[in-house]
């Protein structure tokens, strides 16, 4: 029965973070990182758009592999495809996961983790003693690891936090579906992202296009289902794409689900930690989890090489993750939440009619700054739904 010190379950950005930072706080832990895919980082299941700060606080993009277009602009539409350019919005980046995914296990590897493809965990329990057992089914075997800490980082449909019976169930209104081609041939400006809010096209979220390259770029939408017309993103996304760009030739099709909702009440118990998106961490407001991600791992692999130094792995040592991650940021998507939930009530007439009023300011002065002002004079709910799109 492998013994270690912290075992991270799932190899996306919370827990090759988790496993790295955990690494480097405390060399002589043993740490080890589980991916149940064959690779890490495939399949992606991700628009891959993060903003520049956030993602600097972890890696340099300039010149990355890992990266396959920087962007300058961002372009809102609204539901008649009126544009608003904002000028001066900053510098945002598209990964490529696959890479980037796979780097992030490569730096926790580096400083001496145990990086395990194809190993899942399948079940877990605490049997009364002071280490949770944890069952992990690999290539074809089961062995049982038993761990001080267990950091969930698992994603949305998460286990762990089940298992150390943590509440992740997640409002069915607050789930978004989301479908995405990969499109190559298609007519855009490949340096910026566009974002189209309507009910008619995306219920309840929006539709995207973000630059792989010239002329390729992943489009896809995300939808609250209870808010449809009995159709599926797959299907709203068709129909977006048959008028938007009838001749793409789709290349990479992928789905997934995005928790649009608060952090858990709980993310700690005895001996685990849950982080990312199997804990809710997610920007209610854009639906981006990557760079909340990575800043839960940092947390969570942190606390639990500090608690395992003390000795004490307790739930009441452990609660000092889930403040530090609610006075970072856990705080902030409470707001949003809330936010999003004033953003609902706006029909497709009245964006047509903002996004109009919008362009009466000058091109070179409608700026974020600008644009938020106009838009609070209007709608005072809108000004985060774009200030802390790339959080
Ligand atoms: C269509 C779509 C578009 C998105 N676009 C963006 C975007 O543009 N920008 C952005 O910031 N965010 C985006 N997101 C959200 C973003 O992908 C997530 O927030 C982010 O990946 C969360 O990272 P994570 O490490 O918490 O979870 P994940 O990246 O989901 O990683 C979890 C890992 O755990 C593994 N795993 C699960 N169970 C087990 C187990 N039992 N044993 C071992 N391994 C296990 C999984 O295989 C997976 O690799 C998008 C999501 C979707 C679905």
């Amino acid at each position: 029965m492998p013994d270690v010190d912290v075992l991270v379950v799932g190899a996306g950005p919370a827990g090759a973070v988790a496993a790295w930072q955990a690494k480097q706080a405390a060399p002589e832990l043993d740490v080890v990182l589980l991916e149940r895919d064959r690779a890490v980082g495939a399949p992606v299941r991700c628009a891959e758009g993060v903003g520049d700060a956030g993602l600097r606080e972890f890696a340099n993009p300039d010149g990355a592999d890992w990266v396959s277009r920087r962007i300058t602009d961002v372009i809102l539409e609204a539901p008649d495809d009126t544009q608003v350019v904002l000028a001066n919005s900053g510098v945002g980046w598209i990964l490529d996961r696959t890479r980037f995914d796979a780097f992030l296990a490569a730096q926790a590897a580096a400083e001496g983790a145990a990086v395990l493809v194809g190993a899942e965990a399948t079940a877990m329990a605490r049997n009364g003693g002071d280490r949770w057992h944890v069952r992990v089914k690999q290539r074809g075997t089961e062995e049982v690891y038993r761990a001080r800490v267990v950091i969930g980082a698992d994603g949305v449909e998460t286990m762990v936090g089940r298992w150390a019976g943590l509440d992740t169930r997640v409002p069915a209104r607050d789930m978004e579906s989301c479908a995405q081609y990969v499109l190559q041939g298609i007519d855009f400006n490949p340096d910026a992202i566009y974002l189209q809010f309507s009910t008619a096209i995306a219920p309840g979220g929006y539709a995207w296009i973000f630059p792989k390259g010239v002329g390729v770029a992943n489009v896809g939408l995300g939808l609250v289902a209870l808010k449809t017309d009995g159709r599926n993103a797959r299907e709203y996304l068709d129909a977006w794409i048959a008028r938007r760009f009838p001749a793409g030739a789709r290349t990479g099709y992928t789905v997934g689900g995005v928790i649009v909702h608060t952090t858990i009440k709980k993310s700690y118990t005895d001996g685990v930690l849950i982080a990312g998106d199997a804990a809710h961490m997610i920007n209610p407001l854009s639906g981006g989890g990557i760079n909340n991600a990575m800043k839960a791992g940092r947390l969570a692999g942190c606390t639990a090489a500090a608690a395992i130094r003390e000795g004490d792995t307790s739930e009441r040592r452990l609660a000092a993750y889930h403040k530090a991650w609610m006075d970072l940021l856990g705080e902030d998507h409470l707001k949003y939440y809330r936010l999003k939930q004033g953003l609902e009530h706006m029909d497709d007439a009245f964006l047509n009619s903002l996004a109009r009023s919008v362009n009466k300011v000058a091109p070179h002065k409608r700026t974020l700054g600008r644009v938020l002002t106009h838009a609070m004079i209007r709608h005072p709910q809108l000004i985060p739904v774009v200030a802390r799109f790339f959080v």
